[in-house]
């Protein structure tokens, strides 16, 4: 199903796509706003999920541009509904690089959201929703809210890494990983069944992405663990192949 995605154009290298589904939302955005304000909601509803997405795309750059700081490969940057992913090559393994190469998209979002908020300020009070300043507001607060909640100790999410680097620092990197995806996992269950049985009415929305969230945490448990148990076997083999010779008996005579 990843498989449905659409290239735009690239950055620094990086390729940025979009997945099918992303042309849902714009469908189902753009119709939200028609509903409430005619032509002007369906335009101001579009420029502000685009805007949203723009942001998005800023934070997983975030990240990229750190990767690529460590001479880690970004191969692509996808856009779903959900959310940004950043494709890298691989994930550093020692934990002051992840630390940081997962700070830097929550950050970009922090940076953001101190800009706008230096402008939101020196507007009035009552600003009216389909305007620049109404605009402005909204990324003001989508961006605090993006920052945020990617730092909840949910694994895979970047606070959830930030979390597996910590421990990293003072556990083996399987471990360290097990004990922040399970952490993770208790979490985006909860998370499940705070938006089924808390909001009034159920967001399944939410429930559909910490589900997400849920699964991607598990799957990337496995392949660390896997990874770890190819290595281990590889380091076995090697270490049969080039052990050294066995000592040579002591020569029979003595001169
Ligand atoms: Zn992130």
């Amino acid at each position: 199903m990843l498989g449905w995605s659409i290239n735009l154009f690239r950055i620094r290298g990086i390729q940025l796509a979009v997945h099918a589904s992303f042309f849902l939302l714009l469908a189902y955005v753009g119709y939200e706003g028609w509903r409430e304000a005619g032509p002007t909601g369906l335009v101001w509803s579009l420029i502000t999920i685009v805007a949203f997405f723009t942001c998005v795309v800023l934070h997983e750059l975030g990240h990229s541009f750190m990767a690529l700081r460590y001479g880690i490969g970004v191969r692509r940057i996808l856009l779903m509904p959900i959310g940004g992913m950043a494709e890298m090559d691989s994930i550093p393994r020692r934990p002051s690089r992840e630390f940081l190469m997962t700070l830097a998209g929550p950050a970009v979002n922090f940076v953001l959201a101190a800009l706008l908020g230096a402008v939101v300020r020196t507007f009035p009070d009552e600003i009216s929703y389909y305007t620049l300043p109404g605009l402005i507001y909204q990324l003001f607060i989508a961006n605090l809210v993006m920052g945020c909640f990617n730092l909840v100790p949910v694994f895979p999410m970047d606070g959830g890494r930030i979390f597996r680097a910590i421990l990293a620092t003072r556990l083996p990197y399987l471990r360290a990983t097990f004990w922040a995806a399970s952490v993770g996992k208790v979490l985006a269950l909860a998370g499940v069944l705070l938006m089924l049985f808390w909001f009034e009415p159920a967001h399944y929305l939410g429930a559909l992405l910490f589900l997400f969230i849920l699964m991607a945490g598990d799957t990337e448990y496995r392949a660390v663990r896997r990874r770890e148990m190819e290595d281990a076997h590889w380091r076995a083999m090697l270490a049969r192949i080039y052990s050294p010779p066995p000592p040579l008996p002591p020569p029979l005579l003595e001169r």
